[in-house]
């Protein structure tokens, strides 16, 4: 190793040994995705637990395996579809990604991952970490994985210092989890599935065994962090700045049973999924001044309803027939937006054949992909009778 770990080689010798003896013990048995070899049900499964927690995978990995069970029916699902599948569990680029890759692998590979991590690593939305981790457990490559758990672990263990987001700090992450890999290959899928459960269980963010409970963790006689008093000291991570806040108007426009929907741009936060029409999202101020509010929402449902569908009389004032509703409050990675929903029922209505706009029943709304808040939203409308649209 061409880099200083402040541990000794036989720890690094031992490392994958001891970890597989704990997973025996402690590790998760019977995930519905653990023990399987497909690597199309391995990468449905790695892309979901990105930025989902555990509990809700389990609800939703079978939804989607039923719902495509193989990697050419995803291929040929309309982006609509897969989109309504993932539906509520955010981070929608996730959704795109499967879909674009499900795709690639058709084109170039037939049908079939490749089973090198570089040309998995090539494809749509598999990162470095997730491409070690498909071939781990679908082809038992000797290939490491570097997710946020494992570089916590590894920096802890190994007291690897520096900040983790640093570029170099990671090369020398990856060159460590390189060294620890078990010879024998056939050991990868349960060893790569207990790094994974021990920095998701054990030695976790802010409630690490060693300082929380009794249970003896495997590592606190060799551990740097624990030996030295750092546990919650390592990785060292820069300092997150306080999201911005944006607000929007959006306008909840129905006919009857019928809601208007709009496509959003693919590019843009919850690209590709139909939601509300919205006006510009601006920086949050705490005071605004009234009559900015009600030039957005003219604008905004300028934009939507025809001209000579709108009776300008009442978007003068919140005593017209716009109803003002909540205000929704939702909290990105990045950014919070605020929402507030106006609501209009439009007695004549119009064609909406332009602009990626729809007229959705709500009794539909299951086949469209929507943003999470706009899905409760809908979902908290109360169903009133069907009601055929002419137009
Ligand atoms: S001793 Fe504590 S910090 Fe070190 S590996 Fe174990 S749980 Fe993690």
């Amino acid at each position: 190793m061409n880099f200083e770990v402040k541990n000794t080689p036989i720890l690094i010798s031992e490392f994958s040994k001891v970890l597989i003896q704990w997973h025996h013990q402690h590790g998760r048995q019977n995930l519905p995705w653990q023990n399987n070899r497909d690597p199309y049900a391995v990468w449905v499964s790695e892309i979901m637990l990105q930025q989902t927690q555990v509990a809700t995978v389990l609800e939703r990995y079978p939804r989607f395996m039923k719902h495509f069970p193989s990697i050419s029916i995803l291929a040929d699902a309309e982006i609509d579809e897969v989109l309504a599948e993932w539906s509520g569990l955010g981070y929608y680029s996730r959704a795109r990604n499967l879909h674009a890759c499900a795709k690639q692998v058709m084109g170039i590979y037939s049908g079939k991952f490749p089973n090198d991590p570089l040309l998995l690593a090539e494809l749509k939305g598999i990162g470095r970490s997730t491409a070690g981790a498909i071939a781990a457990f679908a082809f038992k490559n000797r290939t490491p994985i570097l997710d946020a758990n494992v570089k916590r672990v590894l920096a802890r263990i190994f007291g690897v210092e520096g900040f983790i987001q640093e570029k170099s700090v990671n090369e020398k992450l990856w060159e460590l989890a390189q060294s620890l890999l078990p010879a024998d290959n056939k050991v990868m899928p349960i060893y790569t599935q207990a790094l994974m459960d021990f920095g998701a269980t054990w030695c976790t963010s802010r409630k690490p065994v060693c300082l929380t409970t009794l249970k003896k963790c495997p590592y606190m006689d060799v551990c740097h962090a624990r030996l030295s008093n750092r546990v919650l000291d390592l990785p060292a991570r820069l300092k997150k700045i306080k999201s911005p806040e944006f607000e929007c108007q959006m306008g909840l426009i129905r006919k009857g049973n019928f809601v208007l929907l709009k496509k959003r741009p693919d590019k843009a936060i919850w690209g590709g999924l139909w939601s509300l029409p919205e006006s510009l999202w601006s920086p949050k101020m705490y005071e605004k001044n009234e009559e900015d509010v009600f030039m957005s929402i003219n604008k905004l449902f300028d934009l939507v309803i025809p001209a000579e569908k709108v009776p300008k009389a009442w978007l003068k004032s919140s005593n017209g027939s716009v109803i003002k509703g909540p205000k929704i409050k939702h909290v990105f990675s990045h950014r919070r937006l605020w929402m507030q929903i106006w609501e209009l029922h439009v007695i004549e209505p119009f064609n909406v054949s332009k602009m990626g706009l729809a007229w959705v029943s709500l009794r539909q709304l299951g086949k469209f992909g929507l943003p999470q808040p706009i899905k409760l939203l809908l979902e908290g409308l109360s169903l009133v009778r069907d009601d055929d649209l002419k137009n």
